[in-house]
């Protein structure tokens, strides 16, 4: 049928009827000029209802835009908040949903997650835009953990004990600009690395030596756990790289890093990469640079430096790495810390092995750390140190300030960006108090997880090194809204386990491993179980697999639409649980099967159920204004001539994330 006739037939314009179509669910394009007869013959039978439906619709919509108004016409809200405030912090003292406020972020291409810190004046711009009033308290400004803890620290060492260290640098731009390629690269211009053979064992760090400077490169992929790092106040690096490809330019990755790089106000220099690619373009690079991140290189007058480079074939590297010896010189005083104090410093990476049990890699920050040294996290004991190793394998003894050094021996495994120091005069410390801890953690944690009625789904991932799991947790908690949200009740390491599956049974939850397997064994338990188990290579495959989740759970509103308002004219028939009457349709429509409310004057008499429609002795679905019909009531049997009937039906419909 030509879309034309349809809406002849149901006296609406074809631009309505086009307009409406998407809203009835059928979307048959805004350009459609024939619609096949089926959905043509449905449209024109069910056509009174949809004409409800969309009042309902339409009335909903101009709730909404009161409201709106209301909330405009109120003024703007004042808020004011500390020099930097979380996204989640924020949101609670604006009174609005996390997930606006991070909407609102996203369009300022700002692309953090809820825990992580926006400044004052980031928080102001958005403000606008969300309507709110934001003023900066002066005394509030709360300070990285770390940080401070490090600053503590070193105030109270003595000048004469503080000696300079190594400076600690982070990689970080956009995926595939070639971080991975540019930590390779110098890794292999140690001329004493390349003479041990080369061989070095992957530890999340490396030090070098560039002319008789040594340098510490945290060699982690992507800047996800710098941002883990940096969420849980481990502030690590002294200067940052920020890669950018000379032929793809600045991309929203590159932004966000920068961000990063901004906020915890380290000192960077650019590498523009790739420059030895034919669609390389050093110049665009840079006036991107300028444009979108207001970086403007030392040769255009500005103080950045950007050194084009090729992480592939070397070129550049030496400058890159007397340029960040430059910017270390002008922070000399910063980049100290005491070898004789006892140590603290950074986890940076951690995971299980079979052999070895809880393996991780500490940056050390200050004093010197020792094979024997009991090791705390919050002053509560992680374990012994028992085999020190550098990231070629070398055992060590000790371990001075700005070195990366992987350690075994902990019989708790530590988080990324974890603080974790030695226990200094307290010998005593015991380790039988660790079990203890672990347990009451537990515990906790579960309690927390049932604490709220939110709508809720459960994850269990298992990836193959820890980073990669935080950075899932955090995407999923990017998807959380009031109504639903991902929990991840247990994350580890290595392939899903038999006791992954108990507890996904436990806690009713889905497993997912990412870049790890399952044995056959543990997955017939699972088939057995009923447990689902996902494996996943790419993280926002695995993001939409529980969005779709998310939404599943997020159940069904029941909502009222009301049809139309009969009088009750004559009485036929009363039984003991139904009636038939005779009405008049006074307004609207009724059908068959919808629900009644009985009402005598404004007074409720009771309610129920329109069983059978009947106009001119015949058996019809529907009856419409001005027409009279006879219903059988099912229901307590009290209506009386003159009440009014209310006619309406209930709608299922699905919650939306
Ligand atoms: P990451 O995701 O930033 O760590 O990027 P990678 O280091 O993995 O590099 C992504 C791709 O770009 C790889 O195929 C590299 O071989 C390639 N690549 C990196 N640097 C260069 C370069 O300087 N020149 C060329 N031609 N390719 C490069």
């Amino acid at each position: 049928m030509n879309v034309t006739a349809l809406a002849r037939k149901i006296r609406i314009t074809t631009t309505e009827l086009l307009d409406i179509l998407p809203q009835l669910g059928f979307d048959i394009g805004k350009r459609a000029i024939k619609v096949d007869d089926r959905t043509a013959q449905k449209i024109i039978a069910e056509w009174p209802r949809f004409k409800k439906k969309l009042a309902y619709i339409k009335v909903q919509e101009e709730k909404k835009k009161e409201e709106e108004e209301q909330r405009l016409s109120e003024g703007k809200r004042e808020v004011t908040i500390p020099a930097t405030i979380t996204v989640k912090e924020f949101a609670a003292l604006a009174e609005l949903n996390v997930s606006k406020v991070l909407s609102e972020l996203m369009k300022n291409g700002i692309f953090v997650s809820m825990n992580e810190k926006i400044d004052a004046d980031t928080a102001m711009i958005i403000g606008e835009e969300l309507y709110l009033d934001v003023k900066v308290s002066e005394t509030n400004e709360k300070k990285d953990v770390s940080e401070t803890k490090i600053k503590d620290i070193l105030a109270n060492e003595k000048k004469s004990d503080l000696i300079q260290r190594a400076p600690v640098i982070v990689v970080m731009g956009h995926v595939d600009h070639g971080k991975t390629k540019l930590l390779d690269a110098i890794r292999k211009t140690d001329v004493v690395a390349g003479e041990s053979g080369g061989i070095t064992q992957h530890i999340g760090a490396y030090q070098i030596d560039h002319n008789n400077n040594k340098i510490t490169f945290i060699d982690t992929p992507g800047h996800e756990v710098f941002t883990a790092m940096r969420s849980r106040g481990a502030k690590i690096a002294d200067v940052a790289i920020l890669v950018v490809a000379a032929d793809d330019g600045v991309k929203p990755q590159t932004v966000e890093a920068y961000r990063i790089i901004e906020q915890s106000k380290v000192p960077f220099v650019v590498a523009i990469n790739k420059i030895d690619k034919p669609d390389a373009d050093i110049d665009r690079t840079k006036s991107e640079l300028s444009n979108k991140l207001k970086i403007i290189p030392e040769d255009w007058g500005g103080k950045i430096i950007c050194q084009p480079i090729s992480a592939l074939k070397g070129d550049g590297v030496d400058e890159l790495l007397d340029s960040i010896l430059l910017l270390v010189e002008m922070d000399q005083e910063k980049i100290v810390a005491n070898p004789n104090a006892s140590a603290m410093g950074t986890i940076i990476e951690s995971h299980i092995d079979r052999g070895e049990g809880s393996v991780a890699t500490i940056l050390i920050q200050n004093g010197t750390l020792r094979a024997g040294d009991v090791v705390l996290l919050n002053e509560q004991p992680l374990g012994r140190v028992r085999v020190m190793k550098d990231y070629k394998g070398e055992l060590l003894v000790e371990a001075g300030p700005s070195m990366p050094v992987l350690i075994t021996g902990l019989k708790i495994m530590p988080a990324i960006g974890d603080i974790i120091e030695v226990s200094s005069g307290d010998k005593k410390v015991r380790l039988n108090k660790i079990r203890k801890n672990t347990q009451s953690n537990k515990t906790q944690q579960i309690a927390e997880a049932d604490s709220d009625d939110v709508s809720k789904v459960n994850v269990i991932i298992k990836s193959d090194v820890l980073g990669s799991a935080e950075a899932i947790e955090e995407s999923l908690e990017k998807l959380n809204t009031k109504d639903v949200k991902a929990r991840v009740v247990k994350k580890g390491l290595g392939a899903i386990t038999e006791s992954d599956v108990e507890q996904a049974l436990a806690s009713g939850a889905v497993v997912i491993g990412f870049h790890v397997t399952t044995p056959q064994s543990v997955q017939l338990l699972a088939r057995d179980k009923g447990v689902e188990i996902k494996h996943y290579d790419v993280v926002y495959e695995l993001v939409d697999y529980i969005k779709e989740k998310m939404k599943a759970v997020l159940g069904i509103e029941i909502s009222r639409v009301d049809l139309g308002t009969l009088n009750v004219i004559a009485m036929f028939k009363t039984e003991q649980k139904s009636q038939i009457i005779g009405c008049k349709v006074e307004e609207g429509i009724v059908e068959i099967n919808a629900k009644v409310e009985v009402l005598r004057g404004e007074e409720f008499i009771t309610d129920g159920k329109i069983e059978m429609l009947q106009a001119g002795k015949q058996d019809v679905k529907q009856v419409e204004t001005g027409q009279e019909c006879g219903i059988q009531f099912k229901g307590q049997p009290l209506i009386k001539i003159g009440d009014t009937l209310k006619v309406y039906k209930e709608e299922e419909i699905r919650k939306t994330m």
